[in-house]
């Protein structure tokens, strides 16, 4: 009976439910935004009377939140294993990271048709184009299908998710590595789910970019960075001009400054930056096995019991992916996604996620356009949690539970 790996803001939080009993909150919704870990609240409030400019001046508060940041970005790049002459850029979260690696990039890049929104349409943005790869039914045939697309023509980046934001899947990193350094081709992972629940080192790997968000980090909202080589972005157009991001302005002329700062401009987000870093070493301080186990132990119990559901179909891409993390994203046939969201959240105090997860190119290769329940785990989730968000479905299915709701703007409601 899996216990929280490290204890989470909120987490002995109760609330109300429609027959007017309180139960302790389960929340399944991690893989959006996780809850904060005590510890990284503490941090930043610790951090708040240091509340002053960054890289502003020499007043002592701003001395400190400027030495406060700069070690925050020292830690992130450390989370993620960056080679001494890689850049960490400071961003809003991973969207904003990709954004501003597609304004980087020279050349054309490659991705696949399972990615989240975010590692698809800013691609549209880089100068030399972007080319949607269809994933295969097997991990194979997938390398296979990248690999014909970069040896026909000549791709800069490949970017490709680290874990699937819908199904927990990821691909090999270390044959994507190979297969794009063999064509050339630098390759960008998309670190936000994966990062949660595993690993990722740039020195290691040879992986050339992450992008990622803390608030999938047990970090309040607010940060996220790019981490990777630093030439092209120092080529780059600035991600937002303005103060910070200059060495020299004239009235003709503004000569910029190399990265991070030519990528950070305006008052940069200590607070966020701060928590970041917190929640990075934190997660980096839990063995790795220790957070492999908790999860997998969860994972197979919630995957068990929704097998032993009738008619529930659990997303797969890959029929020989190695085990995905827990990342579980499923259909009750014939149930309305968002309807038994709102059942288990208002019945059973059981938040999931429902929707097409930002991922509508996979959901409808799935045939499932209109939605699904996805229900994450993490290192606040444990055994009774899995036990309720089951209980919640059994519920469902043993009667007729769906007279009582009613679709208000598009939203289920008892
Ligand atoms: N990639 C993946 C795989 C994600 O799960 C998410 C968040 N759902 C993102 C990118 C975008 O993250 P953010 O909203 O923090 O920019």
């Amino acid at each position: 009976c899996p216990t929280p790996l490290l204890p989470l803001v909120g987490a002995d939080v109760e609330i109300p439910l429609v027959d007017g009993r309180t139960v302790r909150h389960a929340n399944f919704d991690g893989a959006a935004s996780a809850p904060a870990s005590v510890a990284v609240a503490q941090r930043v409030t610790d951090v708040l009377p240091w509340y002053a400019s960054v890289h502003r001046g020499a007043g002592y508060a701003s001395q400190v939140s400027t030495a406060l940041y700069e070690r925050a970005r020292e830690d992130v790049g450390r989370f993620v294993g960056a080679r001494p002459d890689d850049v960490t850029i400071i961003t809003r979260n991973t969207t904003d990271a990709l954004n501003l690696l597609a304004s980087a990039v020279p050349g054309r890049v490659l991705t696949l048709d399972v990615e989240h929104h975010a590692n698809l349409l800013p691609w549209d943005r880089s100068q030399g184009g972007h080319e949607v790869v269809r994933a295969q039914p097997t991990v194979a045939g997938t390398l296979s299908a990248l690999q014909g697309v970069l040896a026909a023509r000549r791709f800069a980046l490949l970017a490709v998710t680290g874990t699937s934001n819908v199904t927990g899947e990821s691909l090999p990193l270390a044959a994507v590595v190979d297969l794009a350094h063999r064509y050339g081709c630098r390759i960008v992972v998309d670190g936000a789910q994966l990062l949660a629940h595993r690993r990722l080192s740039l020195e290691d790997s040879g992986v050339d970019y992450v992008a990622f968000s803390g608030h999938k980090l047990y970090a309040p909202f607010g940060a996220g960075a790019l981490v990777g080589r630093r030439d092209w972005l120092d080529h780059a157009a600035p991600h937002l001009a303005g103060g910070g991001a200059v060495r020299q302005v004239s009235s003709s002329a503004v000569q910029w400054a190399t990265s991070p700062a030519r990528h950070e401009g305006g008052t940069p987000n200590l607070v966020g930056v701060v928590a970041m870093a917190a929640a990075a070493a934190e997660l980096s301080a839990v063995p790795d096995e220790e957070l492999r186990q908790h999860e997998e132990q969860l994972h197979r119990a919630l995957l068990d019991g929704l097998r032993a559901l009738p008619e529930v179909d659990v997303a797969r891409i890959w029929v020989d992916s190695a085990e995905p993390v827990g990342v579980v994203t499923f259909r009750l046939r014939e149930t309305d996604p968002g309807l038994l969201a709102a059942f288990l959240a208002a019945e059973h105090g059981v938040s999931v996620r429902d929707g097409r997860f930002c991922a509508h190119p996979l959901l409808d290769r799935l045939g499932w356009g209109a939605g699904a329940v996805r229900a994450s785990i993490g290192i606040g989730t444990t055994g009774d949690d899995v036990d309720r968000l089951l209980a919640g479905l059994q519920a469902w299915v043993a009667g007729d539970q769906q007279a009582r709701y009613a679709q208000e703007d598009g939203v289920w409601v008892v």
